[in-house]
C-alpha cells in the first residue's frame, strides 16, 4: 500500500469511528488550530519571510488574521449552522417535520498554493473541520518553508490521523488525486483546476474550484483619483502582486491615463519608499521560474513607472505599463506579479464590452461617485465578485460567498459558507404513520377530482412561521375583541 493510500485510509478509518459527530469534538480542533496560529506565529512568519520575503507584520495581517476570524465565528456559531434548518412545506406535509439536516461529507481532500500559504490552505480546513469532516492536507510544494512547517507542527495541535499533511511535489499531488475523497478542494491556476476535475470525476467527487483569471479594474474619469489610485495601489502590489483577487490590469479613458499614472506613482513611493527592493514591506516574487514569466510578459509594453528587476533576488519593481493593447503580452494572461498595465477605452460600454469579451473573473472593479454605474457594472458583467471603490475587501466579510465563477472558479467558501459547501445538506421528511386519508388523492385509481386536490395541496408553499405568526395574531385579536365587549358591557 502507498503512502498516499495508508493516509486517506487512516483518516477515513478514523472518521468512521463517528468522533467528528459531535460538536464539541470539532470545537475541540478548532481551539487546536486556533492555539497553532498564535502560538506558532513566529515559525509561519519565518516560513513566509524565506518564501515570498514577506515582512512580519503583514503575515500577520495577511495569513493569520482572516484564519483567526474564520475559526472564532466557526466556534461560535457552530450549534446554529450544524442545527436542522426547518423549510417552508406545502399543504400536503403541513403536519410533518421538513427540515435540512447538515451532515459530515466523509474525507476531503485540501489542495493550497503558494501565494498566501497559510491563509488558503487553512481557511478552507476550518470548514472541513466545523462540518464534522476529515482533511488531507496538501499545501503548495512551492512555498516550500511553510509546507515544511505546517508537516512538521499542525500536527502537534490537531488530531493526525484525521487532518494528516501530505507534502510533496506534483507527482505527490497525482497520486493523492487517484485515491478516493469524498470532496476535493483546490486552490490554484485553471489548468491545473481542470485535471483535478478530470481526476475528481473518476470517483464523482465533488470539488470546489478556487481559481485566478484577469480581474478588471475600471476607473470612471469623474472619480477622486487620489483615493482610487490609493486604494488600487494597495491592491495591486500587496504580496508583490501575487494575490488572486489583485486587480489584473486597469480600464480608463484616455483623458485620465497620465493622471492615474502619477497618482499610483506617488502611492507606491509612499508606501514602499524610492527604493522598494531594500524595503521591508515590499517581498519578493516566489521563484525564478514565475520571475521569468512576468520579465517576458512586460516585452512589448511601455514603462511608466517602475520596471527594473534583480534576478538573483526574484525582484521586480512595482510596475505601471501604459498605451497597453489587448494584444500585448501582458494580456495574454493572469498576471500575478507586480505589472499592472493600463489600457484606454473610450467608455463605459467599450469597458463593459471588454470585460464581456474575456473569461469570467473573480472580481469586476470599478471606481465611481456614480451609484448608477455601479449597478450598471454589476448588472452587465458576471464575476465572483463585485466590489466598488476598494480592493481586496470583500475577502474580510465572512457573510459574503468567496469564490470564482466560470473559469474563475467553482464553489465558495469563508465563515458559514465554508461550513455549508463542505457539509451534505440532507433532506429530511419525517411523517407519522396515521392521516393516511389525506395520501388518498396520490393513490390509483387517478381521477380528475383527486388531480385538482393534489393541485390545490401540492402547490400552496406554506411558510410555518408565517402561519404561526397568523394564528398569533388572530388569538390575541380575538383576545382583544373579547375584553373590549367585557369592559364595555360592564360599563
Ligand atoms: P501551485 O503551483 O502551488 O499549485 C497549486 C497546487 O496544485 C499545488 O499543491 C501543486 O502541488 C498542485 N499541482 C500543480 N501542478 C499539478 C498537476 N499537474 N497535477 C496535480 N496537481 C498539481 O499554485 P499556482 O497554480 O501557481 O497558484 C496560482 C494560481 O492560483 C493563480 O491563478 C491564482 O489566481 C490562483 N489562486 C486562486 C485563489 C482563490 O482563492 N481563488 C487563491 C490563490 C491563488
Amino acid at each position: 500500500m502507498s503512502r498516499d493510500q495508508l493516509v486517506v485510509q487512516r483518516a477515513r478509518k478514523s472518521f468512521q469511528t463517528g468522533n467528528t459527530r459531535h460538536l464539541e469534538y470539532r470545537i475541540h480542533q478548532l481551539e487546536g488550530l486556533h492555539r497553532f496560529i498564535t502560538e506558532r506565529q513566529k515559525d509561519i512568519a519565518d516560513a513566509v519571510k524565506r518564501d515570498l520575503g514577506r515582512s512580519e507584520n503583514a503575515v500577520d495581517l495577511f495569513e493569520t488574521l482572516g484564519l483567526e476570524g474564520d475559526i472564532k465565528l466557526a466556534i461560535e456559531k457552530l450549534a446554529e449552522w450544524a442545527a436542522p434548518r426547518p423549510v417552508e412545506k406545502n399543504l400536503l406535509t403541513l403536519l410533518d417535520e421538513v427540515y435540512i439536516q447538515p451532515e459530515p461529507l466523509g474525507v476531503v481532500l485540501i489542495i493550497g498554493a503558494w501565494n498566501y500559504p497559510w491563509a488558503i490552505t487553512l481557511q478552507p480546513l476550518v470548514g472541513a473541520i466545523a462540518a464534522g469532516n476529515a482533511a488531507v492536507i496538501k499545501p503548495s510544494e512551492v512555498s516550500s518553508h511553510s509546507a515544511k512547517v505546517m508537516e512538521e507542527l499542525l500536527p502537534l495541535y490537531l488530531d493526525k490521523d484525521l487532518y494528516p499533511v501530505v507534502t510533496g511535489g506534483v507527482s505527490e499531488t497525482q497520486e493523492l488525486l487517484k485515491q478516493r475523497f469524498d470532496h476535493i478542494f483546490y486552490t490554484g491556476n485553471s489548468t491545473v483546476g481542470k485535471l483535478v476535475m478530470e481526476a475528481a470525476a473518476r470517483h464523482l467527487t465533488p470539488v470546489t474550484l478556487e481559481l485566478g483569471g484577469k480581474s478588471p479594474c475600471y476607473i470612471d474619469k469623474n472619480c477622486d483619483l487620489t483615493i482610487a489610485c490609493r486604494r488600487i495601489t494597495w491592491g495591486k502590489f500587496v504580496n508583490c502582486g501575487q494575490t488572486c483577487i489583485a486587480p489584473d490590469y486597469i480600464l480608463c479613458e484616455p483623458s485620465i491615463q497620465d493622471r492615474v499614472v502619477e497618482e499610483i506613482k506617488k502611492c507606491i513611493k509612499e508606501f514602499y519608499t524610492d527604493n522598494p527592493k531594500t524595503f521591508e514591506d515590499y517581498g519578493r516574487i516566489i521563484n525564478q521560474r514565475h520571475f521569468k514569466r512576468l520579465m517576458a510578459l512586460m516585452e512589448g509594453s511601455t514603462v511608466a513607472v517602475g520596471g527594473d528587476s534583480d534576478e538573483t533576488q526574484c525582484y521586480i519593481a512595482p510596475t505601471v505599463l501604459k498605451d497597453v493593447t489587448e494584444t500585448s503580452k501582458v494580456m495574454k494572461e493572469e498576471i500575478f506579479g507586480p505589472l499592472l498595465p493600463i489600457i484606454t477605452v473610450s467608455n463605459v460600454d467599450e469597458a463593459i464590452q471588454f470585460i464581456n469579451e474575456r473569461e469570467k473573473p473573480l472580481v469586476v472593479y470599478v471606481f465611481t461617485h456614480d451609484n448608477k454605474l455601479i449597478r450598471r457594472v454589476r448588472a452587465e458583467t458576471s464575476s465572483g465578485a463585485l466590489l466598488a471603490n476598494d480592493c481586496l475587501v470583500h475577502f474580510t466579510v465572512s457573510a459574503l460567498p468567496f469564490g470564482g465563477v466560470g473559469n474563475s472558479g467553482m464553489g465558495c467558501y469563508h465563515g458559514k459558507h465554508g461550513f455549508d459547501q463542505l457539509s451534505h445538506l440532507r433532506s429530511c421528511l419525517i411523517k407519522q404513520l396515521n392521516k393516511e386519508g389525506v395520501n388518498s388523492m396520490r393513490y390509483p385509481p387517478h381521477t380528475a377530482k383527486k388531480l385538482g386536490w393534489a393541485r390545490f395541496f401540492l402547490l400552496k408553499q406554506v411558510n410555518v412561521c408565517r402561519l404561526r405568526r397568523m394564528v398569533l395574531l388572530a388569538i390575541f385579536t380575538g383576545l382583544a375583541a373579547f375584553l373590549v365587549q367585557s369592559f364595555l358591557r360592564r360599563r
